[in-house]
């Protein structure tokens, strides 16, 4: 005979003897069940069955002696809507028995105490403490069962939906207790029957819930286990090959049951689970899977601050692959409640955390808990690391897990030597010992900063685990890579080094680079290539690695490990969330290198010691040499030069710069920008238009040239910065319908978007004016910093435009229907947009919160904007007409008028104007001049009636201004010009020529004015002329530089070119002589007003 013939003769035997077996327990059923059943003892008790099962009623009832007893057993009974359950005590998890209430025709009282339930083959007998709880039972009872729906046709006693789905049944040897049982793989449970009979009759011993239990084979061929938290079950079956199909079945079974729920329902099935370890808040959606706690958004997110090193946060909903069945079930065996008997063991109640903590609160209670293991429960051998170590590797060996944990937390080496060549780690041993839960909480914690450990740096960042990577290669990559061309690796960062593996278990590195030697990170915008979310690494030497994945928060926390790898600690704070980072060769740092992180639009940059945040939209200029490599950024800090670099890397960063520099086709927040935070392209319009457009007709109205608006648009859009334009090129119209165009175009318009600008529009509607304006301050206060900034620079100037409509004719009115439309983009049909565009004009002060007083000082400054533009930039032609800001009786504010000027306005004209508008009166004994001050009125030069305003307008700096005044001198000159018939002047003058600031060194010359000449010389007469000029291109003010220290009050100064002379005169009378022959010289006799000159004559 064959062994196989043996066996199967064997395995017949076994059967037929089941069979008997089955018909033997046939034979003994009585009338009445009888209490023997099968006691399955837990060695762990649940927490509470009642979050297990839905439990309608429980309570201690006695049940029917057994067979020939006499005695009545006290059982713990549960009833829920399907079945009634009686467990040796209310602890016990697997009940003794299990009755469908399916098999159930009726319930019956019996006498005071007792009740029966009727089944077809069947009575169970239970006897309460008193007829008020008996009649309780009873009531409740009926209740459930008239719940039930009989369906027609052929019914399943045990089940309560008719139709199961049964993956696999047959009898097995259970070892312990030593009993055969009919064992029934359902959806997610395994059924146990004394027999087959009793499942057809709705009568079961218990049930076993597969989601929290393992399969394991044992070293004997027929025999294996089923691990619950509550206790281990050990079956014998016939033959290796049915051994071989339980086995299969129930863990298909187990993977059934753990898919059929999402992660958050498995694992709150722990009561302890559905509320935060930390705080208590319900509904915790988050865990830390090393630290084995379930938490609550806010706790989470301190967690995360702590870092990976420290606590690995993962979501419960979004990370759905990290929850393995093994992980799954780490947390149903520990969980938040065990969990904590470790972590939470000793808080003091003044420390305990409340849902409502704030964040401060929060990260004290959360930092002392985990990072420092404050409140932890000590292991008995902690301190003693051999102990320790010898401990864990005997845990991991058992199902253990809150041991394990302690363990790790408390100092124990989780790499440490088991002794046992074949399994040299704690993780190893775990493998081999098919605890498959300890090897989950190993692998959580392999790279964990123990608070059990010395170093606490909270610096030290470690990461690993499993990326996507290209070959690597030694130019920028710009084709798009398919995840074909990525391959998995094993990667780790810490210690200051970087490295791959083919994959964990590997001991062999595939590659890697000291992370000293990675010049730059780059994150890719996401789908750039195959892996949703891809990063490249620079290596010194020039080569370029890709790696990838598709889920973010992994990608973000390897670009987080790598920035603290790669970057010196000045940058953590700035690292966060960045684009790109690493080191530059620059001419400004120490040793010529700077330190670079890119955060948006933000450029961190740590030169020597300090970080600067430069906003690159802000950027006053931004060079780039192309065939050199090099760049400049000229911001208000300075100038920044990065050097010319052959490695990769530079190029990208010279891309990202420009790009974040500002771009003109987007929104406004991502102009290029002034330091105020306007678009470049607006200010440079309106500062054009306040210069030379507030008194053009119809300014804003009119249109101009559609070519040159279009040219000017396009130039604005590539580069805004750079734009410069001189007048002849594009009219006043043209740059104001360039404005216009742009603020029609630009993405989201200065509202901010359709569903903003409708909120604007909707306001504009209220009754109540008070009420709409409030509303738009809100409105205004809600805009992103640049649009609002935007908005008050536009309405203040159209309130300088409307405040000069006598010339331009742009009333309020006006501008709010030409602007309206253009700033809510609307096509005009409505009017509301020009309805809020003259509110905010009309209300611009309690809108904007600005004083009226500010803003009257205000109107009157343009003309003293107007110098200013005029000092930064040279005109090529001066405008036919514009404002003016001069100055009566003196230099302060205030004193200012503003008076338009036209090509032709005289001095005299400017005067008579000024003094007519205060309604001054000139009387005989007056006379007043206009007069060009320099320098805070140390110099001063009279205007000649006749000479022309605006050009000098034009061609004075910021520090000169125009001066209305008096004139001291006018009767003194004119006295001593009187009776002069040929006009010269001939005499000693102490003179310096100022070669420098400094210079201050007088010497004596003979001057001699004659002619139209200016002459000085060393000697008196006939001895060589030193210098000379022709006194009309001289400009003679009266007064010199204080600095000078000069001998007398009395001087003169003379301008040719970018020469000055300063002539010292004895006495003031001596002074007038001067001046008085320099003015008639230069204006042949001309001096004053015809009309003025009599006067003297008449007096
Ligand atoms: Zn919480």
């Amino acid at each position: 005979m064959s062994v196989k013939q043996e066996d199967l003769l064997r395995d017949m035997q076994k059967c037929f003897n089941l069979i008997k077996a089955e018909e033997n327990t046939r034979e003994s059923f009585i009338q009445r069940e009888r209490d023997d059943s099968i006691d399955i003892r837990c060695t762990e008790f649940p927490d509470s069955q009642e979050e297990i099962r839905k439990i309608v009623r429980a309570g201690w009832l006695e049940k029917t002696p057994p067979k020939g007893g006499k005695i009545y057993k006290r059982r713990w009974v549960q009833l829920d809507s399907e079945y009634l359950r009686y467990f040796q005590n209310t602890k016990e998890m697997y009940s003794k028995r299990m009755v469908s209430l399916e098999c159930v025709d009726k319930v019956v009282s019996v006498g005071d105490l007792r009740f029966e339930l009727h089944s077809q083959s069947r009575t169970f007998l239970f006897r309460a403490d008193n007829t008020q709880e008996r009649n309780d039972w009873v009531c409740c009872l009926e209740k459930v069962l008239s719940d039930r729906r009989h369906s027609l046709g052929p019914r399943n006693l045990f089940f309560k939906h008719g139709t199961v789905c049964i993956s696999f049944e047959g009898y097995m040897e259970m070892m312990s207790p030593r009993t055969i049982v009919y064992a029934l793989i359902g959806r997610d449970r395994l059924y146990l029957f004394r027999n087959r009979e009793e499942y057809l009759l709705g009568v079961g011993i218990t049930d076993i819930d597969m989601r929290t239990a393992s399969v394991k084979d044992r070293e004997n061929k027929r025999s294996f286990t089923l691990t619950t938290p509550y206790r281990t079950f050990s079956f014998l079956v016939n033959s290796e090959s049915e051994k071989t199909v339980w086995s299969e079945s129930l863990n298909e079974c187990v993977s059934r049951s753990l898919s059929c729920d999402g992660v958050c329902e498995s694992v709150w099935r722990v009561a302890a689970n559905r509320i935060c370890a930390d705080c208590r808040a319900p509904k915790p959606e988050w865990a830390s899977i090393n630290l084995c706690v379930l938490l609550c958004e806010k706790c989470a997110g301190v967690h995360r601050s702590l870092g990976q090193s420290v606590s690995k946060v993962r979501s419960l909903k979004l990370d759905e692959r990290v929850w393995t069945e093994d992980l799954i079930r780490v947390f149903l065996l520990l969980g938040n409640a065990k969990a904590n008997q470790f972590w939470g063991a000793n808080v003091p109640p003044s420390e305990n955390l409340c849902m409502n903590a704030s964040n401060e609160e929060r990260l004290q209670h959360i930092n002392a808990k985990y990072q420092h293991g404050k409140y932890r429960k000590y292991h008995t051998l902690f301190g003693q690391q051999e102990a320790l170590n010898k401990a864990l590797c005997s845990a991991v060996q058992s199902a253990d897990l809150l041991e394990t944990l302690s363990l790790l937390h408390c100092g124990a080496d989780v790499n440490c030597q088991t002794g046992v060549p074949e399994f040299p780690t704690p993780l190893t041993l775990a493998k081999h010992s098919g605890q498959t839960t300890q090897v989950e909480l190993l692998m959580q914690n392999l790279k964990t900063v123990s608070s059990g450990s010395v170093v606490k740096d909270v610096f030290i960042q470690s990461q690993c685990g499993y990326l996507f990577k290209t070959a690597s290669s030694a130019r920028p990559i710009t084709d798009h890579k398919s995840k074909a061309d990525f391959s998995q690796r094993w990667c780790s960062v810490g210690d200051g080094v970087f490295s791959y593996y083919k994959n964990e278990q590997s001991n062999t590195r595939c590659g890697g680079m000291k992370t000293s030697e990675i010049i730059c990170l780059a994150v890719n915008s996401p789908g750039k290539h195959g892996y949703e979310h891809t990063f490249e690494l620079y290596s010194e030497e020039g080569r370029v690695y890709l790696f990838g994945a598709d889920d973010v928060s992994i990608v973000r926390n390897w670009i987080r490990a790598f920035a603290m790898a790669v970057l010196p600690p000045a940058l953590f704070d700035v690292c966060g969330t960045c684009d790109r980072l690493g080191r530059l060769r620059c001419a400004e740092g120490s040793h010529g290198i700077g330190w670079f992180c890119l955060s948006g639009f933000r450029l961190h940059v740590l030169l020597e010691e300090t970080v600067q945040t430069i906003d690159l939209r802000k950027l006053l200029t931004l060079t780039l040499s192309n065939s050199a490599g090099s760049m400049v950024l000229l911001w208000r800090g300075g100038p920044l030069h990065l050097l010319a670099d052959r490695r990769p890397h530079l190029v990208g960063w010279q891309t990202c710069i420009q790009q974040k520099s500002g771009a003109g086709d987007q929104s406004l927040y991502q102009q290029q920008l002034t330091e105020v935070g306007v678009p470049v392209t607006i200010e440079r319009c309106l500062d054009h238009v306040t210069r030379c457009g507030l008194l053009s007709s119809g300014i804003y109205r009119k249109s101009g040239t559609n070519s040159h608006i279009t040219r000017l648009l396009e130039r604005f859009q590539s580069d805004a910065r750079s734009v410069t334009w001189s007048e002849s090129d594009y009219s006043v119209d043209d740059v104001a319908n360039t404005l216009k165009r742009f603020l029609r175009e630009v993405k989201d318009g200065v509202f901010n978007g359709q569903q903003n600008s409708e909120s604007w529009l909707k306001a504009a509607g209220l009754e109540d004016a008070s009420e709409r304006l409030k509303t738009y301050q809100i409105l205004l206060s809600n805009l992103p910093d640049v649009n609002r900034e935007t908005l008050r620079v536009l309405i203040h100037h159209l309130l300088c435009v409307q405040h000069l409509s006598d010339e331009n004719h742009m009333t309020i009115r006006n501008l709010g229907i030409v602007l309206g439309p253009t700033l809510f983009q609307t096509d005009g049909t409505d009017t509301k947009p020009s309805q809020v565009v003259e509110e905010l004009i009309q209300n611009y002060c309690s809108v904007f919160n600005v004083s009226e007083s500010d803003i009257q000082r205000q109107l009157k400054m343009i003309s003293v904007i107007l110098n200013k533009h005029k000092s930064q930039r040279t005109m090529n032609r001066t405008p036919s007409s514009t404002i003016c800001g001069v100055y009566l009786q003196e230099i302060k504010e205030g004193a200012e008028v503003l008076i338009q000027v036209g090509v032709d306005m005289t001095a005299v004209k400017l005067v008579s104007m000024v003094l007519e508008l205060k309604g001054i009166q000139q009387t005989d004994e007056e006379f007043w001049s206009c007069y060009e001050i320099l320098e805070s009125e140390e110099m001063e030069r009279t205007l000649h009636h006749q000479e022309k305003v605006l050009p000098l307008y034009f061609s004075i700096g910021t520090h000169c201004h125009l001066l209305i005044k008096k004139n001291q001198y006018v009767t003194s000159i004119m006295r001593y010009l009187e009776h002069k018939e040929n006009v010269s002047k001939c005499g000693l003058l102490r003179v310096c020529e100022v070669k420098s600031e400094r210079s201050r060194s007088f010497c004596n010359r003979h001057c001699e004015l004659s002619g139209t000449t200016f002459r000085l010389h060393r000697e008196l007469q006939g001895s060589q002329c030193e210098k000379e000029w022709p006194v009309k291109e001289l400009r003679v003010y009266n007064g010199y530089r204080s600095k000078l220290h000069s001998p007398t009050l009395w001087g003169l100064t003379l301008v040719h070119d970018s020469q000055q002379w300063y002539l010292c005169c004895e006495n003031e009378d001596e002074l007038i002589e001067w001046t008085a022959t320099f003015f008639s010289i230069q204006h042949n006799g001309d001096i004053y007003p015809p009309l003025l000159v009599k006067q003297p004559q008449c007096s």
